[in-house]
């Protein structure tokens, strides 16, 4: 059930069995496995999740390679519902703790906005992370293209570039470090693009350059192409470099904000978890991108089903321990 603007005040005085932030593919996963166990769940969601910027999903078990991402998520939200999870279109904005529970501040809607607070016994970070895209005057012919050819997630999308020109876009030294020689393994073909946002080192040039690599360093004006494919690159000095596809890779944005009040351990912006998905605090957990480990969908569903299992388990211990056998 969606909760309408209208009615917050009815839900805020309820103590869930746990919040969940984020309706992505892990948040959704977990709401489902809650309420599967006969417990009650809030997903918190201010939308256009990553995985609603996946054009088409093509590893994920059992479902058609062309699987656009937001379908998942509508049929995720319709199976959630039908176990009687509820929703909220909000955006959370701090969590605090309050005698062993949480109160959740969230914000609801973008006109005549509301500030409420819910309440839960575990919380689950499911909130994700968003890629960082080039720069450029027209964002829009940026969105024309990314998540179609113009790839983020080299996992995922390494094997539709398999012996094509790639344009690899990178926003740092350390990233063509971290990913030239695995790009290498699907297509020999590649020029790196600096968009002039650093200065590439001399050692590094000359690696590259022993490896056939080519280098640009001018800014691009834009993307080329129709129909969503890119098929060029061109430069503010003019100059059009052909491509058939292309990956970028300038770091992501972690959506964690709402948790400065909890010194949870971090390796960057990632959590660190057990294998349940259990921060260092114990009853806050965290699931899919927004943790350490891979961004994919099936490990975003799987951390749900763990997440939920573990908190199911914790809660189910404390009601026997209230009756000795
Ligand atoms: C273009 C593209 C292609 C991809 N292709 C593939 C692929 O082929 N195969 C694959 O396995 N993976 C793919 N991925 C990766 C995949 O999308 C992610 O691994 C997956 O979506 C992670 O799920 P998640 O639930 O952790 O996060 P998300 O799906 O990002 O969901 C997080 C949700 O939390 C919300 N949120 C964030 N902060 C707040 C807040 N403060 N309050 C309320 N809500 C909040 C966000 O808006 C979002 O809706 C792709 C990603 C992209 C961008």
């Amino acid at each position: 059930m969606e909760i309408k603007k209208k009615d917050l005040d009815q839900y805020s005085n309820k103590i869930y069995d746990a919040i969940i932030i984020g309706g992505g593919a892990g948040g959704l996963s977990a709401g489902i496995y809650l309420q599967r166990f006969c417990l009650s769940s809030l997903i918190i969601d201010k939308g256009k999740a990553r995985s609603f910027w996946m054009q088409e999903l093509h590893n994920y078990l059992g479902l058609p390679s062309d699987t656009p991402g937001r379908n998942l998520l509508k049929q995720g939200k319709q199976q959630y519902e039908e176990v009687n999870g509820h929703l909220l279109n909000g955006y959370v904005e701090e969590i605090t703790e309050e005698d062993e529970h949480f109160l959740v501040k969230v914000k609801v809607g973008r006109q005549n906005t509301i500030e409420t607070t819910f309440k839960a016994k575990y919380i689950v970070a499911a909130s994700g992370i968003i890629d960082h895209l080039p720069p450029l005057e027209d964002m829009k012919n940026v969105f024309d293209y990314a998540g179609y050819n113009l790839h983020v997630c080299m996992v995922c999308d390494g094997y539709e570039m398999v012996g094509k020109k790639c344009g690899f876009i990178a926003g740092s030294e350390a990233s063509i470090r971290e990913m030239i020689w695995n790009l290498s393994w699907f297509t020999p073909h590649i020029t790196i693009f600096t968009h002039g946002l650093f200065e590439m080192s001399p050692e590094l040039k000359e690696i590259l350059a022993e490896n056939n690599f080519s280098v640009v360093e001018t800014p691009i004006k834009q993307f080329l192409g129709h129909d969503h494919q890119m098929s060029g690159i061109e430069l503010i000095d003019g100059t059009i470099i052909k491509v058939e596809t292309g990956l970028i890779s300038m770091g992501s944005k972690y959506h964690n904000t709402y948790l400065e009040n909890f010194d949870l351990e971090r390796k960057g912006g990632n959590l660190i978890t057990d294998k349940m998905c259990r921060t260092s605090h114990p009853r806050i957990f965290a699931i899919g991108d927004l943790k350490v480990g891979l961004n994919q969908v099936v490990i975003a569903a799987g951390d749900g089903a763990l997440s939920a299992t573990q908190i199911w388990r914790d809660l189910c211990r404390k009601s026997h321990h209230k009756q000795p056998l």
